[in-house]
């Protein structure tokens, strides 16, 4: 698994729409790999906010800006 398969799975991860084997692959992804794991922090509080507000989905630009702005505060 590298960086590029772990973005590319990260919103089935977080769906729960993977098979339990992936999902390991996934877990160890994230034990190496500190980008990822901030990358997997980012999208799963996000995903705890979208819900809280009662909306399925955000809509793209503003993901990419909060997602832009978090990276900059980390910088
Ligand atoms: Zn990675």
């Amino acid at each position: 698994m590298d960086c590029r398969e772990f973005e590319a799975k990260l919103w089935a991860f977080l769906d729960g729409e993977l098979e339990a084997a992936v999902c390991a692959e996934l877990r160890a992804h994230l034990e190496d790999c500190p980008g990822c794991l901030d990358h997997y922090r980012f999208e799963d509080a996000l995903r705890g906010f979208v819900r809280r507000c009662c909306q399925e989905t955000l809509p793209e630009p503003l993901r990419a800006r909060l997602y832009q702005l978090l990276a900059c505060l980390e910088d």
